[in-house]
Formats: structure tokens, C-alpha cells, sequence
């Protein structure tokens, strides 16, 4: 069995937990030093727990922006993509999140290979 089964509980991405250590390093208490160390099998993306689940792509759906997104990554006449992917953890909640990309103009040229009039 791989250990790859697992997602993260913080952003949901796939991932297979990697030992980090949690300790507060080197600390001196009372003239006496010492290194602490607290090894923890966690989540390499954001250092969250690693639990059992997955996701699903629900669906794609395209777009052109009419203006620019407030997050930054999306500007006004865009072509964009958002696809919607359900997330789950096992005996847990489930929930839904959105990933926006945008598509490059070589690319809509693909996904558009229909004839352009009057151009
Ligand atoms: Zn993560």
C-alpha cells in the first residue's frame, strides 16, 4: 500500500506526508541547552495534517472576464478557465472549491478552431 492516499488538510492537494520537524530547535533553560525535536509526519505543500480522502473534478466551465479579478491572477478580456472539484475526507465533511487558470491565446485558438469572420 502506498501512502499516497491521503490529502492535505489544509488545501486538499494529494500528497504523501514527510517527516517535519515541529520542535523549537536549540533553547536554553536555566544555563542548561538542549535541542528540542518533535518529528511529525506532515503534509509537505502546508505542513497540515495528512488525512484520508480525496477529489473529484465536478466540471469545467470557460469564461471571458469583464473586468479585473480582485485576486489578481485573472485581467479584463481574459479567457479563463474554472474548474470546480469536489474535496472529501474520509468520515469528515466534504467541500467544494474553485481553481480559475487562465487560458493563453494559442491555446484558445485550439480550443476555438472555428473559422473567424471577418478578420
Ligand atoms: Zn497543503
Amino acid at each position: 500500500m502506498s501512502e499516497e492516499n491521503g490529502i492535505c488538510e489544509s488545501c486538499g492537494e494529494f500528497c504523501s506526508p514527510v517527516p517535519v520537524d515541529c520542535g523549537i530547535g536549540p533553547y536554553e533553560y536555566w544555563g542548561a541547552t538542549g535541542i528540542h525535536k518533535d518529528i511529525q509526519m506532515l503534509s509537505p505543500c502546508c505542513e497540515a495534517e495528512v488525512v484520508d480522502g480525496g477529489n473529484t473534478l465536478i466540471g469545467t466551465t470557460y469564461h471571458t472576464a469583464r473586468k479585473d479579478h480582485a485576486d489578481g491572477k485573472v485581467k479584463k478580456g481574459d479567457y479563463y478557465s474554472v474548474s470546480v472539484y469536489r474535496y472529501w475526507r474520509k468520515d469528515g465533511p466534504s467541500w467544494i472549491r474553485n481553481f480559475k487558470k487562465v487560458i493563453q491565446k494559442s491555446r484558445q485558438l485550439e480550443l476555438h478552431s472555428a473559422p473567424l469572420d471577418g478578420e
